[in-house]
Parts: structure tokens; sequence; C-alpha cells
């Protein structure tokens, strides 16, 4: 057979080599047939124990899931007992068969089929792909029906680094619960036709560190049994039937790869400090307070964004209410407690632009540039109280650090200090401990900000630069635009003169500073950052250990004459060209 490749959206890098397995759904094509009027309730029956074994199924699955299991996975199974339990799925397909005399199958699938299209309608892409746990949960009603269950051959685990025996799972969608079968077994990698960056396939391969491609369309149906596959995670290609030397390619990419991340877990423990005895604080970005453990895990010194608005996303199944001040302080508390007395910056509401909230309909001509963040949350005084309330209990159980989004004028300054004061009477009145000292911070992200930062030093703790917004407002590029993504340049001489502004400021008034945003996490940009004087990189719990590997071999004294030269000059070649330096020194 010829080598072809195919192409699909990455979603979990790095690269995986082995044979096809193929996960087959259970048939659609199951019979369909009239049941005559005294056989409609043994009917009834027969899906009914359909549903109650599947039910039985997903407990287990739920009861025995191993201790290191990623945390989504419990959340995801739970969705689909929730499905399950359903009318629509619990109810309305008996009805069919005793209304239509439709066979169980049959009923099943025309429900399945029916809500399915209505998906198809909804707009959020999110909400979209939740589509595809109503059709895995049907799958798995069908094939008890259909007496088709379990499709995966044991194996044996495959020692860390052995070729052999691994495989590929190839399949037109993945259950959260057939997933778990990846911990235990030989399989390498995944491919799916189905999903986006945000199925639930995608969201677990990443917190298993599998490569994985998503979203291939039919590619179930063009690779066989046994194929050999090529993964390239970080393209979102998959080679299949590769040519000897292309396979040869990839192996010894590969081997690089497994090499690197050997040698850079060594350095976990290792503390990041400079040649010349610097230390730098490595801190992480977290979106949830189970993310903590990927910080740990990594090493990092503490949390240096805690996005909290994604506790006040996706709140469909909460009636699309916002999280109340107590399960707020629930995921403060958890969030500060997991880090074990290392600090934890929790960074206050940043909804607005590309992160709605559900029950706000996006009216805004130019969201990015309209009621974001502080701006949204100065104009819902009392939701934003309930917030600092939470933050500051939390604050009683360890060290938390207030961070406030997009911040440009001085009356926000004031008026977000006045409610944090305010927060804080209505605390001490009802007899709530708090941490009376938390530091309050303004993350620099607007170029309004870092051009006037005296406002700014003397009214906060400490500063943190949002170099993703920072360089979205500075080059004025919407950052969700794909057609001006090639003009996002953090070495724009305009972003670099902004950062080492504001680095310097802060150690002039002596504040700490951090840089938060995805350049913290850049590699390419890690000595240049040092060598303007920053001392606080907050990045993915999965960048931390190749920056400080960075960290480790650079030489402050050597970095800061070459970084003060990247601001003299203008012309990209020269930039670039001190950049490359700096790499050498
Ligand atoms: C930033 O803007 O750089 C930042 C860290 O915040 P977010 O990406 O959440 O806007
Ligand atoms: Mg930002």
């Amino acid at each position: 057979m010829a080598s072809f490749t195919l192409h699909g959206i990455p979603v979990s890098r790095g690269i995986a080599i082995g044979r096809a397995h193929l996960l087959k759904p259970a048939a659609r094509d199951v019979r369909h047939y009239l049941v005559p009027e005294e056989r409609v309730e043994a009917e009834v029956r027969r899906l009914t124990e359909a549903i109650a074994a599947v039910n039985a199924e997903l407990q287990a699955v739920r009861r025995d899931l191993p201790a290191d299991a990623p945390s989504e996975l419990a959340a995801f199974i739970d969705v689909h007992a929730l499905i399950l339990a359903d009318p629509i799925i619990a109810e309305h397909p008996l009805k069919i068969i005793r209304s239509r005399h439709y066979n169980a199958e049959w009923a099943l699938l025309s429900q399945i089929d029916e809500l399915s299209a209505q998906f198809d309608e909804i707009e959020d892409a999110y909400l979209r792909e939740r589509k595809n746990d109503i059709l895995q949960v049907g799958e798995r009603i069908l094939k008890v029906l259909t007496g088709s269950a379990g499709s995966l051959p044991a194996t044996e685990p495959a020692a860390p680094g052995d070729y052999a025996p691994q495989m590929i799972v190839v399949a037109h969608d993945i259950s959260p619960a057939d997933m778990l079968q990846f911990r235990d077994r030989a399989f390498v990698g995944f491919v799916t036709d189905l999903g986006g960056q945000n199925s639930h396939t995608a969201i677990v391969a990443r917190s298993l560190d599998i490569p994985a491609a998503v979203g291939m369309a039919n590619a179930s149906s063009l690779i066989s049994e046994d194929d050999w596959i090529i993964i390239d995670g970080d393209a979102g290609i998959v080679i299949v039937d590769p040519a000897p030397v292309v396979l040869e390619q990839y192996r010894s990419a590969q081997t690089k790869l497994l090499r690197e991340r050997k040698k850079l877990g060594k350095l976990k423990k290792t503390p990041a400090v400079t040649r010349d005895g610097t230390f730098i604080h490595l801190l992480a970005n977290i979106e949830l307070p189970e993310d903590c453990a990927s910080a740990l895990d990594a090493g990092a010194v503490g949390v240096g964004l805690f996005r909290s608005e994604f506790l006040f996303m996706g709140r469909t199944g909460h009636g699309g209410k916002l999280p109340s001040e107590d399960e707020q302080f629930e995921s403060y508390r958890k969030a500060v407690t997991a880090m074990k007395g290392r600090p934890v910056t929790i960074r206050t509401l940043d909804v607005g632009a590309d992160k709605p909230l559900d029950k706000d309909e996006e009216t805004a001509l130019n969201p990015a540039l309209g009621l974001r963040a502080i701006r949204y949350c100065l104009s819902e005084p009392q939701m934003f109280l309930t917030q600092l309330r939470a933050i500051l209990r939390a604050s009683a159980y360890g060290p938390i650090n207030l961070l406030v989004p997009m911040l440009a004028h001085a009356f926000e300054i004031d008026q977000t200090l006045s409610l944090i004061a305010q927060a804080k009477q209505q605390l001490r009145d009802a007899r709530h401990k708090f941490d009376e000292g938390i530091r309050v911070g303004a993350m620099i992200e607007i170029p309004a900000a870092a051009l006037t930062l005296p406002l700014f030093v003397k009214r906060m703790d400490f500063l943190s630069i949002g170099t993703n917004d920072l360089i979205q407002y500075t080059l004025a590029i919407d950052r969700v635009d794909h057609e001006v993504a090639h003009l996002y340049n953090p070495l724009h001489p305009a972003v670099l003169q902004l950062l080492a502004m504001t680095i310097s400021a802060g150690a002039k008034a002596g504040i700490p500073v951090a840089v938060c945003g995805e350049i913290a996490g850049d590699t390419r940009l890690t000595r240049l950052l040092l060598g303007l004087g920053l001392r606080e990189f907050s990045m993915h719990p999965a960048q931390l250990l190749a920056v400080k590997q960075e960290i480790l071999g650079s030489d402050l004294s050597l970095l800061e004459p070459v970084a003060r030269k990247v601001l003299k000059v203008y012309e990209p070649a020269a930039i670039a060209e001190a950049v490359e330096r700096l790499s050498l020194v």
C-alpha cells in the first residue's frame, strides 16, 4: 500500500509511532423492525435492562478509577451517567417503542439522531461538541443491546521508551470511559475522526500527555487494522504506512524528544538559580484548583496566575447561575491548601472578549475593546464584592495575592481598592477570618498602563505583565483572529520597550514584577527576559522545566548588557541578531 498523510487538528504534542488498532463503533446498521403488540412490553424491558447495564458499567468504571487518573475523567463519566439518567435517553425511546412499535435499537437510534440534529444547531462550539457525549452514551447502550461490547485487545503495558508492542488507537470517536484503558495498556497515541480543541478526547490526551490528532474526518475508514502509522502531534498529521526513510526520521526525532524529556524530568527539584547565583521564581498558570497537582509536580514555587473566570464559564448545568460566594471560596481554598504554603495569585474575573459569560449575549461591536475584565467587574459591584469576599476568606488558609486585570485609569485602581476595603469590612462585620495584609497587584496588559507606571507602583504591591493582551493592544491585532495571527510578534520593538519599562519601574519602586503571558513559557525568550531584569515567570506547568533549564545555563552579568542593546535597535534583523547573541552567551 502506498503511504498517505491525513491532516487534522493538533491537540496533544509529541510523536507516536505504532500499529493501528481500530476501535469499531457498534454497528449503526442494526436491524430495524416493528415489534408486534404483545411483544412491546418485553422490548421496553430489553431497552430498560440495557440502560441499567450501562449504568452499572459506568458506576464500576467510576468506582475503580485509578488514583492517578486525570481529574477530568471522573467528571466526564459523571456527565455520561447524567445523560443516561435523563428522560431524553431513559424515557423517550421507551415511548417510541410503545407508540410506534419500533424495536429497541431503532427507537434508541431515532431519538439520538433527533437529539444530534438539535445539537448541530447550537452556535457555541463547546456546547456543540457535547453532542458527542450523547452519541457515546447511545453507542454504549447499542453495544449492550447487540452484545458487541468490549473491543480492546488485552496487551501488556509497554516499558517506558520501548518501541514494541506499541499500538495507536484509531476510532470514529472515543468515550471518556474507554479512554481509561489508555493508562494501563500499550497505547501510545490516538487518532479520531471527530473532535476539536475542546473535545474530551483532546482534553484527556493533553492531561495524559499522549500524542493525538483529532478531527481527522474519515481516518477510521481509511486506516486498516495493523497499518503502521505515525502521529505528529505538533503538526496534527497522521502518516499512514510511512516509507522506511520517513519512519527512520521520525524514530530519531522521537528518541531525541524522549531523551530531552527525561533529562528535564531530573530538574524538578533543582532550584531555578542562574549561574551567577540569582534565584528566579518559576510559577504556574492554572485554570481550576485541580491544576495545582501538575503545578506542584513540575516544581512550581507557587501559582502566578489563577484564571478565576473558568469557575464562571460553562455554567449551563447550574441554570446559568454564577458561582456563589461559598462555591468560589471552596475553590480558592482548595487551590491554596493544595499548594501547601506556596503563594497563589488569584486574578479577579476576566470575562468579556473571547471569554463571555453564558448569560451574556455578545453585543459589543469590538468585544476586546469593550466591557471586559475589571471594567465589567466595576459595572457589577455586587458580583465583584462577592468574588472579593470569597478570595479574602480563602486567604485565611494560606498565602494569596489578589491580581486585577485590564486596569488603565487611576480611578479604576482607586475604585477597585475601595471595593476591596469594603469587602474586608463586610467580612470583619460577619466575623470571618482573612489576611488583613493581602497583597494586591495589577496586570499590565494595556499600553496605557505601561506608559503610566507611576500611577501603579504608588498604589499596588506588585505587577504582572499580561503579554498576550499587551501585544494584542499594542499591535492592534485581535488575538483570536487567525487572519492577523502572523502579526503577533513579542519582539516588536514597541512591545519590548513597554516590557522593559514595566520591569525597570517595578525594580525602582521595589515591587515585584512577573510576566504571566505565553512568552513566559517560551524558551527562545527566557534569556532576553532575564537580561531585561525579569525575576518571576508564570506559565503553563508543562513549560516550566524547559524554562528552568535555560535559567540554569544563564549568567545575568553577561545577558544584561546584550539585552540593553536589544532595546536600542529597531530594525527586525538587528533585534533578531541581538536575541541570537543572547543564546550564545
Ligand atoms: C495575558 O493577557 O497575557 C494574560 C496572561 O491573561 P489572559 O491570557 O488570560 O488574557
Ligand atoms: Mg490578559
